[in-house]
């Protein structure tokens, strides 16, 4: 493969055939960084993640225009599942685990595409990450806010991804925690060498840990630029720094 491991070219996606979310939106993530996809709440940050892991058809959404290409091959239009297959995994906002099976069932789930023998090795790695899952034994539903968003990051890195999508690691979380999963991030990032598509509300700790970042406003990129570059930037900082 040449170029990016993922390159979304000018798409438009509509919601129930008629409502216009994104407009144009194109951005790229090479192999091995860290990209930040920031904006206010409603610019389109979750529908990019959604129209990327093919996960806009639950919600009678559709890509209408552009394509999305992974590896170089064209994924828009493909089964969700088979993208999974294909290497990207999505860490939905609000975690969304299984209340009612343990830590060790939910990560079970995130390898169900695989067939190798090496899934209990893979839970192992993943306790070697948050060595606060392994003593947690009862059912999901009965972790914190901190440890949910834990086990969801877990759980994908079952899947052997290429590429994680992170929708909103920080939300709901104190700011301990917050510093606590970035670091892990971060982690994921150097030790394994795994690609991470990240938006954010939290624009600081995303761009902390990024290496380079996109602005959406109104389902369009209107700013780029290495991390370090739009933290300097005064409208980054008047209007997504400054709170935080
Ligand atoms: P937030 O941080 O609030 O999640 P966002 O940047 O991720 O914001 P999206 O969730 O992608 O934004 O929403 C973008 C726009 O699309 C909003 O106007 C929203 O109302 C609309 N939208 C999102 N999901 C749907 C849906 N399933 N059906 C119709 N419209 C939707």
């Amino acid at each position: 493969m040449t170029g990016p491991l993922l390159q979304v070219n000018n798409i438009e996606v509509v919601y129930n055939d008629v409502i216009l979310v994104l407009r144009g939106l194109s951005l790229e993530v090479p192999q091995g960084e860290i990209v930040a996809l920031l904006g206010a709440n409603g610019a389109g940050k979750s529908t990019t993640l959604k129209a990327i892991s093919g996960l806009l058809r639950t919600e009678e959404g559709e890509v209408t225009r552009g394509e999305i290409r992974f590896l170089g091959d064209r994924i828009n239009g493909i089964e969700a599942h088979d993208i999974v297959r294909r290497g990207i995994f999505q860490v939905m906002e609000g975690r969304r685990i299984v209340a009612d099976m343990t830590c060790q069932e939910n990560l079970r789930l995130g390898a169900f595409t695989r067939s190798d023998g090496a899934v209990k090795r893979d839970i192992d790695m993943v306790y070697s990450y948050f060595p606060r899952l392994r003593e947690r034994t009862g059912l999901a539903g009965y972790l914190s806010g901190g440890e949910q968003q834990m086990l969801a990051i877990g759980r994908a890195l079952m899947a052997q991804p290429k590429l994680i999508l992170m929708d909103e690691p920080s939300m709901g979380l104190s700011p301990l925690l917050v510093k606590e999963v970035f670091g892990i991030i971060r982690k994921l990032n150097r030790d394994l060498g795994i690609t991470i598509l990240l938006v954010e509300q939290n624009a600081r700790m995303a761009l902390s840990v990024a290496s380079y970042g996109y602005v959406m406003e109104q389902g369009k990129v209107v700013l780029d630029g290495t991390a370090a570059s739009l933290m300097d930037n005064e409208d980054v900082k008047e209007f997504y720094l400054g709170g935080h």
